[in-house]
């Protein structure tokens, strides 16, 4: 039988790195054994959920390249389905009404904590049969004893006694289905042979599997996965910066690192750190999947990030970071050509934001200078060398990294001077950051004109300065 895995948010916020990287798990399995991914968005809490989440959601999957072969399926639109394995369930008496009003729950909860019992229903309707009406809800009958086994691929086996479960409700009063409800019955109905999910569905798992027997439906095989941890140990959270799919996008990363990243978290093959899709597909396993959570390391993120830009064609880099160089707000139009500068820069930035700024100066005037830099080299002496630099380059015909690097070299013997004395103060001159790759090679992509002009600003800087 082929293999089928699912995604299946809920779609109250947006999707973050956790649910990516359950996401990318299921989708490499498919992939893997050439079966099937179905997206499903669980949209039946209707209060929490909303259209900007199924959006953001559906372009953060399509961002990171995890092509679904079926959906995406909404629950919302599955009502009538649920009403009829509920009504299955009634009529098999593996369900019944219960009218056990608030009240009487919340005493009985209370009695359970102070007994130091799990709280659980006591199964007080279980055998009253009673009718419909406005305000009974439909709850599981679940077996009262013998076991549930598990045979998580990741978890190995585990077993819990139908005694620690109680009979949950599987459709609410207004008629409305249930979360543990609405899984079971799209699992089954979706021939889903493998669960792929976080662990925090692990409590669920035993309840899912009483209905799915009770329904006479093929058992999935279950796999839950760990969770991710923030660098502190605690669960990832918005506290530790960004954990949406889509923020990782903002700020300059691609879906390809990303990828990368997230499939060694929980996962590894000897110690390869970088994987190539094909790769990812053909070596992963669940069963490879650790058990212990994984710690969010966004340094290690980063090397990733700079690993794939710095390998990627200068026209690809170039194309992906236009969205970037705009967002900074400036433009590529008037100035170097951006591909011939990326040769040159690319390498050189963990992030397309990082990028995006360190090539700024060539095309964007700075309006000032880096404090610590302009105060160490800007100092009185260096006005000759730079007048006479500005005189010499104003000369040059041939505006090449060769000639321009001949003008640094002959400087520095004409004032007897170490590089350090030339080069710094240029560098900063036309940089302002005080960085940038070697002199000549910057200059020659900045072009012959704004380099005399910046150098005109730094005369005068230091002019002003000296006074
Ligand atoms: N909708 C659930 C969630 O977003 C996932 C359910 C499942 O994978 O079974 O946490």
């Amino acid at each position: 039988m082929s293999v089928r895995t699912r995604f299946a948010p809920s779609p109250t916020g947006y999707l973050h790195v956790g649910g990516a990287r359950t996401a990318l798990f299921s989708w490499l399995y498919a992939r893997k054994m050439g079966g099937q991914f179905i997206l499903r968005i669980e949209d039946t809490d209707r209060e929490r959920s909303t259209d900007a989440s199924v959006q953001a959601i559906l372009d953060a999957m399509d961002w990171l390249g995890l092509d679904y072969d079926e959906g995406p399926f909404y629950q919302t639109q599955r009502f009538e389905r649920y009403r009829e394995v509920i009504a299955q369930l009634l009529d098999s008496g593996h369900a019944y009404y219960c009218d056990c009003s608030r009240e009487h729950l919340a005493a009985l909860r209370e009695r359970q904590m102070a007994n130091h019992e799990k709280p659980r229903y006591d199964g007080c309707c279980r055998d009253k049969n009673l009718p419909a009406s406005a305000h009974t809800v439909i709850r599981f009958k679940n077996p009262l004893d013998g076991d549930v086994v598990i045979d998580d691929l990741v978890k190995g086996r585990v077993v819990i006694n139908n005694r620690e479960l109680d009979d949950l409700v599987i459709a609410r009063a207004d008629g409305t289905p249930t979360y543990n409800l609405t899984v079971v019955v799209d699992d089954w109905d979706m021939k889903m042979t493998h669960i792929i999910r976080g662990d925090d569905h692990l409590n669920n798992t035993p309840r899912q599997i009483n209905i799915l027997k009770a329904l006479g439906a093929q058992l999935p095989i279950y796999a839950h996965v760990p969770m991710i941890l923030g660098d502190d140990g605690k669960r990832l959270s918005k506290r530790h910066g960004a954990v949406s799919v889509m923020q990782y996008k903002d700020n300059g990363f691609l879906p390809e690192a990303l990828i990368n990243y997230l499939v060694r978290l929980s996962w590894s093959h000897g110690d390869q750190e970088i994987f190539s899709r094909e790769e990812m597909i053909a070596l992963f396993d669940v069963v490879d999947i650790n058990t212990s959570p994984s710690a969010f390391n966004t340094e290690k993120l980063r090397w990733l990030n700079q690993h794939y830009i710095k390998n990627k064609p200068p026209e690809k880099v170039a194309k992906l970071l236009q969205p970037y160089i705009k967002k900074a707000g400036y433009s590529t139009d008037n100035g170097a050509d951006l591909q011939a500068v990326l040769k040159v820069f690319q390498e050189r930035c963990a992030t397309l934001v990082e990028l995006a700024e360190e090539i700024r100066f060539l095309y964007d005037d700075f309006a000032e200078y880096n404090t610590k830099q302009a105060k160490k080299q800007f100092k009185p002496a260096v006005l000759p060398i730079l007048q006479s630099l500005q005189q010499q380059y104003s000369d040059l015909q041939n505006w090449q990294a060769e000639a321009i690097h001949q003008v640094v070299e002959n400087t520095v013997k004409t004032f007897d001077v170490g590089f350090g004395k030339v080069g710094q103060p240029l560098r900063l001159a036309v940089t302002g950051s005080g960085k940038s790759p070697s002199i000549d090679i910057t200059l020659a992509l900045l072009g012959k004109q704004r380099t005399l002009q910046r150098l005109e600003w730094a005369i005068t800087y230091i002019k002003k300065v000296d006074r």
